[in-house]
């Protein structure tokens, strides 16, 4: 189930699609923003112009909701199986023009676009979301005498999503699956670096005739757009993927407008512990393709390595080679290109920045520590070795091909220092031993766990979320839509 490099799904040669949408998706047309005002796109891989769109406001965001509002009375009253096949039509539209759809996030950011098999498994999560519209019902109980008593899961309303760049349309169907499959309908702002491909699907909501008003799509920046959304009196619920730091805002925003609930899907700093029984011709592999896949762009990615020390020097210099040579990097839009650049400039120096305090601070680099080639915003994959428990590449987020690695000796000490972090998105452990396998499984603070194997391992049935200020809430799953429903008692006195 785990996304791979690649797969075959789109034909190889460079794309060019007929036409790029800038315009803002509300009540089912696309707009113009109320300010008039647009923003560029610039393209990561060789730093041109790229495409520029429309930027949506906060009175924009009143226009979206007014016609979520007024949509939403008929779509939560439309049979469950209804908004279930308007869901899968959708999926079909998408993966008819997953090619379209990836090519405009290769040139926004960055994202190899042939063979995109992030945007496939996306596909894979709608169709199994559409199907859980059939399944949102309540419990019964004859605990109280005289009583037959129910409860109804019932939608918000209007409620609004906040997603991220790095894998624009997985993100965009994690939000758009689990509020309209339930009845909700949504206004989505897409992020500032990445707002291309979704407003490919808002044409494909026009063209499989999703009711008007339903789902509004926003391009626009944290502020004002998002913090309106987060704000807004109107919206009921904001579900929000991103940073910690945008997330804390977006709950602020909450807590100080309506407290509307809110759900997050934040960053991690994500431990994977190598025992000495581990099979590495897997370990390996699985390490380095979870810190090498989306360029290291990934909230799950195992960015903190733990390594016994018995295996420590062999483990090293397999993750040197086959960090090198895994993943040809190279423009997006070319053929056989399996790593593309970072997302924009502020990525790229935000990452140069933890390079640069590895450097200064004497750090071992084994592989790597500097930008790949001229031009495009690439980093070699890098590894940092045995770097402090306590300095910021061990703490902080990093979002590159950057992996920090570290010995071990005790299994009890290493849990201390795997759960001794603010996050706690993805963990994982390789042994062969069972017992310890499942010992260790359960002592990690973390929202999913891979044992012999590791992120991007994940599966559309099993829930998918952060503990700590990793998150709170869960998408994928039978749990999703929990997440987008109101709970009532109904108390029936026989
Ligand atoms: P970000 O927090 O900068 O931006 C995310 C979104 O929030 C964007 O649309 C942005 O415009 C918006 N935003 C920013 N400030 C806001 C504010 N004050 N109010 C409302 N909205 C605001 O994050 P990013 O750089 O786009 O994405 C990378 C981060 O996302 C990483 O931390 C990564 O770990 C996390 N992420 C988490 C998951 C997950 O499922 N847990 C998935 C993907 C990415």
């Amino acid at each position: 189930m785990a996304p791979s490099a690649t797969s075959d799904i789109a034909p190889e040669g460079e794309y060019k699609p007929k036409h790029i949408e800038d315009r803002l998706f509300i009540n089912g047309e696309f707009v113009p923003s109320i300010s008039g005002k647009k923003f560029d796109i610039v393209n990561p891989n060789n730093e041109k112009f790229a495409a520029s769109v429309y930027e949506a406001g906060a009175e924009d965001v009143d226009l979206a909701v007014k016609a979520a509002k007024e949509a939403f009375p008929a779509w939560s009253a439309l049979s469950a199986t209804d908004r279930q096949g308007y869901l899968n039509k959708l999926a079909d539209a998408i993966e008819k023009n997953v090619t379209e759809i990836s090519y405009l996030e290769a040139i926004s950011m960055g994202k190899p676009y042939i063979g995109d098999a992030f945007n496939m498994f996306g596909v894979q999560i709608l169709r199994y979301l559409a199907s859980k519209a059939l399944d949102v019902s309540g419990d019964s109980s004859l605990n109280t005498v005289g009583h037959v008593n129910i409860t109804l899961r019932q939608p918000f309303g209007v409620c609004g999503a906040i997603i991220p760049w790095n894998v624009p349309l997985l993100m965009f169907i994690n939000k758009v699956g689990p509020a309209l499959a339930t009845g909700n309908t949504l206004v989505l702002k897409s992020s500032e670096k990445s707002p291309l491909s979704v407003l490919a699907v808002a044409r494909l909501c026009q063209e499989i005739g999703l009711p008007k008003g339903v789902l509004n799509i926003l391009s626009g920046f944290g502020r004002p757009c998002g913090e309106a959304i987060a704000k807004h009196m109107e919206i009921r619920k904001v579900s929000f993927t991103g940073s910690v730091l945008a997330g804390r805002a977006v709950k602020k925003a909450a807590a100080e407008s309506n407290l509307k609930n809110v759900t997050l899907e934040l960053g991690g700093k994500s431990p994977l512990l190598v025992f000495p029984d581990a099979d590495l011709a897997k370990a390996v592999p699985a390490a380095a393709f979870s810190i090498l896949a989306n360029s290291g762009q990934a909230c799950i990615a195992s960015s903190r390595v733990y390594v016994h020390s018995s295996i420590a020097d062999e483990f090293m210099e397999a993750m040197k080679t086959t960090m090198v040579h895994m993943g040809k990097s190279g423009d997006a839009l070319k053929a056989g290109t399996q790593r593309g650049p970072q997302a924009d400039k502020i990525q790229f120096d935000r990452v140069m920045s933890y390079l640069n305090y590895a450097k200064d601070n004497g750090l071992k680099m084994p592989i790597g520590g500097g930008r790949e080639g001229n031009t495009g915003y690439f980093i070699e994959p890098t590894i940092i070795a045995n770097a402090p428990e306590d300095s910021k590449v061990m703490k902080e987020e990093i979002f590159g091909p950057v992996v920090c690695i570290n010995t071990f000796t005790d299994e009890a000490e290493v849990l201390d220092r795997a759960n001794d972090t603010e996050f706690g998105l993805y963990a994982s452990v390789f042994t062969k031993d069972i017992s310890r396998a499942m010992r260790v499984a359960k002592a990690l603070e973390a929202g999913s766990v891979g044992v012999n194997c590791t992120s991007p391992t994940m599966a559309v049935d099993l829930p998918f979320g952060g503990w700590k200020q990793s998150g709170d809430g869960r998408e994928l799953s039978k749990y999703a839509t929990d997440f987008w429903t109101e709970l009532k008692s109904v108390f029936i006195a026989l």
